[in-house]
């Protein structure tokens, strides 16, 4: 069910104070089985896994965009989510390959190109996770940086013509720590070796506690962001 904009904007003031349980209840109830939840295993997306898993009634369908240069230590939460979990893991990996991307356009593209290199292993292939749905669930929260700080509990996504639900939009990373220690949700270990957010491994680095949690992304370039939430 594609929503009306005006439908979308009411709902976004509605889920404005909702807790972000009750926001994944109401989505789940509203896109039924034309929903999906974006998952890089980061802490957003564990804490959004647990809490749909405990609203859905079924299988909760998930995506990974694996670019196939994740860090070994997602690939392994990732593999204990399938496994412990409720979910439908949806892997969408890019069209090609690490090597054929060198051959095409020159090795270490992301060390050149990451907008480029981003737009291969992420954009395209995001585009192909949420075809045929309604809906999709992020972990966006406006703590996360500027770049943020407008993201609803729901809006409408005119580049991929479906809803974009936030539930975590007005967590802190205090609430969100919060919650999967207190529900005992499995986490990225990384987390605690200062990488506040993880992506691919050549576009990660730690970073200290004084520094933007986003400083560890792309670090040498003005790029703060991979394209998905843009
Ligand atoms: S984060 Fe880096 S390696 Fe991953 S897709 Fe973007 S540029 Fe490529």
């Amino acid at each position: 069910m594609i929503l009306e904009s005006d439908r979308i904007a009411e709902l976004a003031v509605l889920w404005e104070d909702l807790p972000p349980q009750e926001i994944v209840e109401a989505a789940l109830d509203l896109f039924q089985d034309r929903i999906t939840v974006a998952s890089s295993f980061g802490l957003e997306d564990v804490a959004l896994i647990h809490m749909a898993c405990r609203a859905a009634k079924g299988t909760v369908d998930v995506f990974c965009l694996d670019t196939e240069v994740l860090f070994p230590e997602t690939y392994t939460l990732m593999q204990r989510f399938s496994e412990t979990y409720p979910i439908r893991l949806r892997r969408i990996v890019p069209q090609l390959t690490i090597a054929q991307q060198g051959e095409r356009y020159g090795e270490r593209l992301w060390a050149r190109e990451p907008d480029l290199c981003c737009k291969l292993r992420k954009v395209e292939p995001l585009e192909r996770a949420l075809h045929g749905y309604d809906a999709w669930v992020t972990g966006l929260r406006r703590a996360q940086g500027p770049t943020r700080q407008g993201a609803k509990a729901i809006d409408h996504d005119g580049r991929h013509g479906l809803c974009k639900v936030n539930p975590l939009v007005r967590w802190s990373d205090e609430e969100l720590w919060a919650y999967v220690r207190s529900e005992e949700v499995p986490y990225n270990p990384l987390h605690e070796q200062g990488y506040p957010s993880i992506g691919c491994v050549h576009c990660t680095r730690a970073v200290a506690p004084s520094e933007d949690p986003r400083a560890g992304r792309w670090a040498g370039f003005a790029k703060t962001e991979c394209g998905l939430h843009l």
